[in-house]
């Protein structure tokens, strides 16, 4: 953009034009609940880094009177070009050239989060400070002077409390304001004399159109080749930039990199020196610090993080969740299901319609929302714990082990979410560096179950392990781990060899959860489940009962004689050495490729309660388990597999991959079981 289009944009008609708006931060600091709160929309909000890893973008709802587009986007410490956030954050603010950037700041962190100020200061692009988090600081008895602070940074700010929804319409009236400003002056300078000498010389060796040009005059300072590049010097310019540094190098003996990040320490502590008071000192020991030192201790931390995941299962799978499921059946099938059936008679529908509506429609979407208030259970307790700032202490314990099978401790949040769903979590991997790591993420992600596995389990569960049921899934969860982990190992040892990159991950303070954030968690799980039960199982659900119902000749038969039953036959014969060779078992395994859930949907549908008791034993439940656990995630998975790994090669390796372990796995495990039973083990 030239220089004159930006000033016509900044004292424009503001009527007729859109605000844009750039929400920039350090990670953690509450920039997506921002978002949420100025959108009305409903991002994933995470206590712990790396949640965002896409730009977002929506509009200010509310009567404003004038059209604001705020962009969310990754959380970054700096503004160098080192990690992807960083990549994404740094083109965006260049390119995209926003007309206000809203820096959101962890006050209760304050002095690390200025670090990204002081380097957005010098985009000269209008800044306002949000002092994200004070009703934390203001908990904490800490205190800032926000006008003092404001005079000496030359940054409009306002302390805002996000979740809490404190001080954001001020926040907007700013950004406006802020919009208006037609001439919108370089902050202050923030260096040592010669370092700001060499500078401006810099400076003056640019070209006129060159937007930012303190920032690029200290980029090319750093020596940042992104920088270097884009500037496109004729040899006699570069020359003489590189005079001016050599002089510099000469008078401070010290990496330049270095040199500047030091000066902006310096100036960081010279402005809260008399702004921020803390009640504490800086080396006293928090509550968080208290509880880490006990669950998050060298001996105790991985036991307590297993003790605590089977407490949750056994909340979820055990009798408070049975209670629940019971009543969700009860509705289902007793009051729901025999209404709409004396609805049916009383109009005189005829039997295939009765047929479609009850034994497809009842019966497969009916048997997975059965399983919906178990599920609401698990994740109301998963957000808890991830709310709370416990799920990132757990990615921290895991960053050695990580480590020890070839992964970057950053592999963990993508593993986590891969236990939500397999589609953001394979998008998460994107914060993955090395083009290898990211492909090994990308690769056992679908390992970790995700939550719409879960109402296969639970019906396997309810008919084969009535009283164990909690225990299973631990074990199923763990297997999922277990076979990701080899996976690491095998590939790590073999195709993709490499050096892992280094990580560095900051644990959040423990929060109480707010009940908004979880709810809306729970509620962004929830609507997920209810759009797949209306469109994806609904449909399969029809389409089994048409095929189940009708043979090639569109003539009602008897199941055996259908055309699923002919489809059927020719792949279930290789699920016999894994135990479930019945031809209804296989069909059930096709269609959960469109969405997990359709498994349960599909085996309702086809088989009747005795008839379901019948076809399997406990071992072949258990493999049949297994299989489902490591298979092929669903189509949108599969397709997010595709973006991210960029290969059609990879996608493939990882499709089939899945598969072949799935089908080893299930075999093994249904072989050496069977082993064992006749040997008279059990
Ligand atoms: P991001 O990584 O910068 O996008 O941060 P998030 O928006 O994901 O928020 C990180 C955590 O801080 C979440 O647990 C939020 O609920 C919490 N949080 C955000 N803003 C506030 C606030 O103003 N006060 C308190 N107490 N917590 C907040
Ligand atoms: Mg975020």
């Amino acid at each position: 953009m030239t220089k004159t289009e930006t000033q016509f944009q900044m004292s424009g008609n503001i009527k007729n034009k859109t605000i844009n708006v750039m929400l920039a931060g350090n990670p953690n600091c509450g920039k997506t609940t921002l978002f949420n709160q100025l959108t009305g929309s409903s991002q994933y909000v995470g206590n712990w880094p790396g949640v965002t890893v896409e730009k977002k973008s929506g509009r200010v709802r509310g009567k404003t009177g004038i059209d604001i587009k705020v962009v969310d986007l990754p959380g970054i410490y700096s503004l160098s070009p080192y990690t992807p956030e960083e990549i994404i954050t740094r083109n965006c603010v260049l390119n995209d050239s926003p007309d206000v950037i809203i820096n959101i700041i962890d006050a209760s962190n304050i002095e690390r989060n200025l670090y990204l100020t002081t380097q957005l200061a010098e985009l000269a692009k209008p800044i306002v400070i949000a002092l994200n988090m004070y009703d934390i600081l203001e908990k904490n008895g800490d205190k800032i002077d926000v006008d003092l602070l404001e005079k000496q940074l030359d940054i409009p700010i306002v302390p805002i409390s996000a979740s809490k929804n404190i001080g954001i319409d001020k926040l907007i009236k700013k950004v406006i304001e802020l919009n208006n400003k037609s001439n919108y002056i370089n902050v202050k300078n923030i260096y040592s004399y010669e370092i700001d000498r060499t500078l401006n010389k810099i400076e003056n060796e640019l070209d006129i159109n060159t937007c930012c040009r303190r920032w690029t005059a200290v980029k090319l300072f750093e020596g940042d080749s992104v920088t270097w590049e884009r500037c496109n010097f004729t040899k006699e310019q570069k020359n003489r930039i590189l005079a001016h540094l050599n002089q510099i190098q000469t008078l401070k003996n010290f990496d330049r990199e270095m040199l500047i990040a030091d000066e902006r320490y310096k100036y960081i502590c010279s402005i809260t020196k008399n702004t921020v008071f803390r009640k504490h000192p800086a080396d006293y020991i928090t509550i968080s610090d208290k509880i880490d030192n006990v669950i998050a201790n060298r001996f105790f931390a991985i036991p307590f993080f297993l003790f605590l995941m089977l407490a949750v299962f056994t909340v979820t799978f055990g009798t408070p969740g049975t209670l629940l499921r019971n009543g969700a059946e009860y509705f289902i099938n007793d009051i729901l299901g025999s209404t709409i059936q004396k609805f049916l008679i009383a109009v005189g529908a005829s039997y295939t319609a009765q047929s479609l509506v009850i034994d497809g429609m009842v019966a497969g979407v009916g048997s997975v929302i059965s399983f919906l208030p178990q599920i609401l259970l698990l994740f109301t307790l998963l957000s808890l714990l991830e709310d709370s700032g416990y799920m990132s202490r757990a990615a921290f314990i895991m960053d050695k082990p990580l480590r020890f099978i070839g992964l970057s401790g950053r592999a963990f949040v993508p593993m986590l979410m891969g236990f939500g769903c397999t589609v953001p979590a394979v998008l998460a991997a994107r914060t993955l560096e090395n083009q290898k790591d990211k492909r090994l993420t990308i690769l056992i992600t679908p390992f970790m179950s995700c939550s719409a596995k879960m109402p296969v389990y639970l019906l396997f569960i309810s008919y084969f392990f009535a009283d164990k049921g909690p225990l299973i899934i631990f074990a199923v969860y763990l297997l999922g781990i277990a076979v990701g982990v080899l996976t690491a190992l095998f590939f790590k040892s073999t195709i993709l060899k490499g050096e892992n990159a280094p990580f560095v991950m900051e644990l959040p303070p423990y929060r109480l959860p707010s009940p908004k954030s979880m709810s809306l968690h729970v509620w962004n799980r929830l609507k997920d489940f209810l759009v797949r039960a209306g469109t994806v199982l609904l449909g399969a659900s029809v389409i089994i009962w048409f095929l189940q119902s009708f043979n090639f000749s569109i003539k009602m038969v008897s199941a055996d004689e259908s055309m699923l039953a002919s489809i059927g036959k020719i792949i279930s014969p290789v699920f016999s050495v894994c135990g479930f060779g019945d031809w209804r078992a296989a069909v059930s395994l096709l269609t959960g490729i469109a969405a997990k859930e359709s498994i349960v949907s599909t085996l309702s549908v086809l088989y009747t309660d005795a008839g379901f008791a019948s076809a399997f034993t406990p071992l072949s439940a258990f493999s049949f388990i297994v299989f489902v656990l490591l298979y092929t995630p669903c189509i949108a998975a599969v397709s997010a597999i595709y973006k991210e790994m960029g290969s059609t090669k990879w996608t493939l390796v990882s499709v089939f991959y899945q598969l072949f372990a799935a089908w080893l796995a299930s075999a093994l495990v249904f072989q050496i079981g069977t082993l064992i039973i006749n040997l008279g083990m059990i």
